[in-house]
């Protein structure tokens, strides 16, 4: 996932703003016929594995759902081992060799025929034959030195498992191991380990394009993710429909000037104080531009001037930003004030370039399969720790499935006690006790959607 600047926010106690999303998740759950529906669709999915475990047998008048929570539990050590090696052993994006392999040797041992080297280093595994839903994870971790004093600590100086992928992947591999001993009757599973959600090439393609592009969710009906939050308490998720994530842009200016010696400063053209006026003008963007209801960021994150003398009046700058927003015509309005912000600088004697680029477009989660999942999650974890969920100016290129395919991107709870552990940075950690449920969500909402 990628973060904008805005401050997080599970409230402990509930806003103004949650009681009004958990009124709207009541009137968008399903009628208690189509709970019943999908419960059984759920129970039928499954076929019985005469090889499990005896004490197995005894969850039959628990909820399926509720069943592979407690399958998940069964294989918690497993899972604890799988995050534990990823995270002592990360790799940076589009370089997850590593990784994949471990990914695929462990899915190998569960009797499955993964097929590796998709969209790079990517690994796609199917489980059942016919009509395929998605799980998806992603594999990749970031350029941070881990300040966490733990065994499993990164053993890549300055890699670290920042961002929770590690947590995902190896949720995705709990999930394909329950699935793994009981596939579903009809249709077929495909979960899909991306690389590079952090990153894009030189073509400007993140993993989830890569993926598309190589036919990893060609046939896919429905698609299903999660994300740690370490906002979020463990042993919760948050579901809802509609707008997740925001949408993203870059930008990037180059203001030219006209150096000169800093002591007759009349004699040139300064791109600092266009620079500065340039970076005003952008503030009033949102603010006078975007009405209050509609949420957008606009954030100058890097800002550097040809020379850097106290005497040198500067040649050029250059300022580099991100935009977020949620809806396409925002991204219209902010992309022609920017270049309105910017012409200050011809009326002051300079010129100015501007780079505007779409990154990836917003997550948006489909009604109906958030409706699906909500009641499989019922079923699991009960009303009570099922978070109405809220946007967040974060973005993740799961947006780019979500465009194509009916998708729900999970946030799953894994607050330690203490300060909040925010993603992104060098002491970010997880509360293992979410494994179980994570793997779970995943293997039962899978098997939900088929
Ligand atoms: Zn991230
Ligand atoms: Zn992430």
């Amino acid at each position: 996932m990628r973060l904008s600047t805005e401050k997080s926010s599970f409230p402990e106690s509930c806003s103004f703003i949650c009681l009004y999303e958990i009124r709207q998740y009541q009137e968008c759950t399903p009628c208690e016929p189509k709970r019943d529906r999908i419960t059984r669709r759920l129970k039928n999915q499954l076929v019985p594995n005469d090889k499990e475990p005896k004490e197995m047998n005894t969850l039959a008048t628990k909820s399926t759902a509720g069943e592979l929570l407690e399958r998940a539990r069964k294989i918690h050590e497993d899972l604890l081992r799988y995050r534990r090696h990823i995270h002592a052993n990360p790799e940076l994006s589009f370089e997850e060799h590593g990784t994949a392999d471990f990914v695929a040797k462990t899915l190998a041992s569960f009797g499955l025929k993964p097929q590796t080297g998709v969209g790079g280093t990517g690994v796609v595994v199917d489980i059942g034959e016919g009509e395929a839903v998605a799980i998806r994870a992603d594999m990749d971790a970031l350029p941070i030195d881990e300040l966490n004093e733990i065994a499993h600590r990164s053993c890549n100086k300055g890699v670290m498992h920042a961002c929770g992928h590690d947590v995902h992947t190896a949720c995705a591999l709990g999930a394909a191991q329950l699935l793994s001993k009981n596939p579903p009757k009809n249709g077929r599973i495909r979960i899909v380990f991306q690389p590079a959600e952090e990153a894009a090439n030189e073509d400007g393609l993140s993993g989830a394009s890569l993926m598309l592009k190589a036919g990893a969710f060609d046939g896919v009906k429905r698609c299903v993710a999660l994300h740690v939050f370490p906002e979020l308490p463990t042993g919760q998720i948050a579901l809802k429909s509609g707008p997740l994530l925001a949408a993203c842009d870059q930008f990037d200016i180059k203001i030219q000037g006209k150096g000169v010696h800093g002591a007759w400063p009349e004699l040139g053209i300064d791109a600092i104080v266009i620079a500065s006026q340039i970076v005003q003008n952008i503030q009033t963007v949102v603010s006078r531009r975007i009405s209050a209801l509609d949420p957008a960021v606009i954030t100058i994150g890097g800002i550097k001037s040809s020379t850097y003398r106290p005497n040198i009046v500067a040649d050029s700058v250059e300022m580099t930003g991100t935009v977020r927003y949620f809806h396409n015509e925002t991204h219209e309005v902010i992309r022609r004030e920017m270049e309105n912000a910017c012409r200050i600088a011809e009326v002051m004697g300079g010129s100015y370039e501007l780079r505007y680029f779409k990154e990836s477009p917003a997550v948006v989660n489909d009604a109906e399969v958030v409706s699906i999942i909500s009641e499989v999650a019922k079923e699991m974890i009960g009303t009570a720790n099922i978070h109405p969920g809220e946007m967040k100016m974060g973005a993740e290129d799961f947006s780019f499935l979500s465009e194509k395919v009916p998708s729900c991107f999970i946030p799953l709870g894994t607050q330690l006690p203490g300060p909040i552990r925010f993603l992104h940075t060098a002491t970010f950690d997880i509360n293992e006790d979410a494994l179980p449920l994570g793997a779970a969500m995943l293997a039962a909402s899978a098997l939900a959607l088929l």
